[in-house]
C-alpha cells in the first residue's frame, strides 16, 4: 500500500498544499477516510522537523454514533503519538445536533435537513479548533469521489459560485479563516477503504443516524456505475471541475469575507449562517 503515500505526497506537491514548517491540524471523525488521513499524514510529518501535526475532532452530540467514533479517533491517535483536540456543538453553540434536530422537529420545519445544519455548524466549529490549536493548515479527508459528488450536487442544485468555492486547497481570504487542504482528492474512496483493512487500521463503519443525503446518494450510485463502465470518468470529471475555475475567472466571483455582528467569525454575510441557525433555534 506504497501507492497511496506517494499519490498523497503527488496531490499535495501538485496543489502545493503544504510548506516545510506548517503545523497541521488533521480533521478526524473516525471514519475510514479521515483516520486514513491521519495515518498517512503522520508518516509524512516525520520526514519534515520543522512541521508539526495535531488532530482535530468535532463532536456534534450525536448519542450512540459519533461519542463512539470518537473514542475510535482518539485510538488511533493515542497509537500515533498525536496531540488530539475536540470541541464539541454543546460547548461552543449551546446544543447537541440530537437538540438541534428535536428543535428543528418541534418547529416543523421541513426545509432543512439535520445535514445542512451539521454542515454549517461542522464548518465553523472545525475552523475555530484548527486556529485555537494554532494550525497553518486544516486537513479535511475528502476522497474523489465526495469532490465529484460535490461536483454535480451543486450543478444539480444550480448554485455554480459553490463549485467554484469547493476546490483541492481554499484561498486564504480571512486571518480568521484556517485555509483547508484536501490531500485525498485524487484518491479514490475505494483505495482509501482498501488502505485501512490493509494496515489494520480501527474505524468507524456505522452510518450518521441522520445521513439523509438522497440526492447525494443516488449521485453516488451513479458515479460508481458510470466508473465501472468507462473507466476513468471520475478523474475526468475532476479535472474538467478544475478546469472551469480559471476560465471563469473566479477570484472576481471571491465575496469579499467580513466579520460577522454577532460571533466575529469570517462570513460573506452580516451575520454567519451558523448564527443564523442558533438564532432561528432559540426563538424556537
Ligand atoms: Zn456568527
Amino acid at each position: 500500500m506504497k501507492s497511496i503515500e506517494r499519490k498523497v505526497r503527488a496531490t499535495i506537491a501538485k496543489y502545493n498544499m503544504l510548506k516545510f514548517d506548517d503545523r497541521l491540524a488533521v480533521a478526524v471523525s473516525g471514519g475510514k477516510d479521515s483516520v486514513s488521513l491521519l495515518h498517512v499524514m503522520c508518516k509524512m510529518e516525520k520526514d519534515y522537523p520543522k512541521a508539526s501535526l495535531v488532530a482535530v475532532s468535532v463532536d456534534e452530540g450525536i448519542a450512540g454514533y459519533r461519542d463512539e467514533a470518537l473514542k475510535i479517533a482518539a485510538e488511533n491517535c493515542k497509537k500515533l503519538g498525536v496531540e488530539h483536540h475536540i470541541i464539541s456543538f454543546k460547548q461552543l453553540y449551546g446544543f447537541t445536533l440530537d437538540e438541534v434536530v428535536a428543535r428543528v422537529k418541534m418547529a416543523g420545519e421541513k426545509e432543512l435537513t439535520a445535514c445542512a445544519y451539521c454542515g454549517v455548524l461542522r464548518r465553523k466549529a472545525l475552523n475555530i479548533i484548527a486556529r485555537n490549536v494554532e494550525a497553518d493548515k486544516l486537513a479535511t479527508a475528502h476522497t474523489l469521489d465526495d469532490e465529484v459528488q460535490t461536483v454535480l450536487l451543486n450543478m444539480l442544485h444550480g448554485d455554480v459560485t459553490r463549485m467554484l468555492r469547493e476546490k483541492p486547497v481554499t484561498d486564504e481570504v480571512h486571518p480568521k479563516l484556517v485555509p483547508r487542504i484536501k490531500p485525498f482528492c485524487e484518491i479514490p474512496e475505494r483505495e482509501t477503504a482498501l488502505f485501512a483493512y490493509v494496515r489494520k487500521i480501527s474505524f468507524q463503519s456505522i452510518i450518521c443516524p441522520y445521513a439523509s443525503e438522497a440526492l447525494r446518494n443516488e449521485i453516488r450510485v451513479f458515479l460508481n456505475r458510470m466508473e465501472e463502465k468507462h473507466a476513468g470518468i471520475k478523474f475526468t470529471l475532476f479535472n474538467s471541475a478544475q478546469k472551469i475555475r480559471p476560465i471563469v475567472n473566479y477570484p472576481q466571483l471571491k465575496e469579499s469575507l467580513m466579520d460577522c455582528s454577532i460571533c466575529g467569525e469570517p462570513t460573506t454575510q452580516k451575520v454567519c449562517k451558523a448564527c443564523e441557525f442558533l438564532q432561528k433555534l432559540e426563538k424556537g
